[in-house]
């Protein structure tokens, strides 16, 4: 059993996919959650969908793609409330290609999307967790950023550099009990992947190489984070956790 003390949480890329999963089992557990996603629709339902089911939700469009606007965000949250406990840096993008055909906007949007933007909302969000002497900063990189991936070179540089700033910043916060960890997916069912997943030759191929034989849920994904953003996981920080079926090992 996991205790949260009716925390608040705030979780990118919770319109779908793992950070929905993340978003529902965190609001399971009594954490009120902020549910942030590209497109106002898309959060909007699954915020709804957490309300409807008992727990406590809102919904806010924000582009992470944008500093200006995570600061504006940020400054109006904190104007409401004196600390966001909960930090799940989950939104993320994919612009697959081999580097001689990578366009400059590729790199850019893929950079700024999944690694600057955890830079910009850990910047606006830690303060107040330092000062209350607790915090869970929780970074969603991928097996990518471990292993590599052809294809792949600038979403396996964020997710790397994703490790890279969640060690660092795990170093400058443990001080104040405010730990920063992040979980490295594997292959899990989303729109993400409908691509790989779908096409059976594919998926056999790429199963080749997952130990567990199957591609994992988002729920997988979930189950990890609730622990990571648990008052029990204080005492774990800096570290990177695979939930990859084995593939990384
Ligand atoms: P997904 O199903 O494509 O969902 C992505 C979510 O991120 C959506 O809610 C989307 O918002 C949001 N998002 C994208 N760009 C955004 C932006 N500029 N501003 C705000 N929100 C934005 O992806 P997923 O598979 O759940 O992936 C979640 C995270 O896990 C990503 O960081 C991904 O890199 C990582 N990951 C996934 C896998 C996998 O196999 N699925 C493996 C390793 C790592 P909208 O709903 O508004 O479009």
């Amino acid at each position: 059993m996991l205790t949260y003390n009716n925390r608040t949480a705030l979780v990118t890329g919770a319109g779908r996919g793992i950070g929905k999963a993340i978003a529902e089992t965190l609001a399971k557990n009594g954490v009120t959650v902020i549910c942030v996603s590209k497109s106002a629709d898309s959060c909007g339902a699954a915020a709804a969908a957490i309300t409807a089911a008992g727990g406590k939700a809102r919904a806010l469009a924000v582009d992470v793609s944008d500093g200006a606007a995570i600061a504006k965000a940020a400054e109006a949250l904190l104007a409401e409330v004196p600390v966001i406990d909960i930090l799940v840096n989950n939104a993320g993008i994919t612009r697959d290609g081999l580097l001689f055909r990578m366009s400059d906007a590729d790199w850019n949007d893929v950079i700024s999307t999944n690694l600057t933007s955890c830079f910009h909302w850990t910047k606006h969000l830690a303060r107040p967790m330092t000062r209350a002497r607790w915090g869970r900063i929780v970074n969603i990189t991928s097996v990518s950023g471990i292993m590599g991936n052809a294809g792949q070179a600038n979403y396996s540089a964020a997710k790397a550099g994703m490790i890279g700033l969640t060690k660092s910043l795990a170093r400058e916060f443990a001080g104040r009990s405010v730990t920063v960890n992040a979980v490295a997916p594997g292959f899990i069912k989303t729109d993400m992947t409908t691509e790989f997943v779908t096409k059976p030759e594919l998926a056999a191929k790429i199963l080749e190489v997952v130990p567990l034989k199957r591609f994992g849920e988002a729920a997988d994904i979930a189950n990890m984070c609730a622990y990571l953003c648990s008052e029990e996981s204080g005492y774990v920080t800096g570290q990177v956790f695979t939930v990859d079926g084995g593939m990384a090992m």
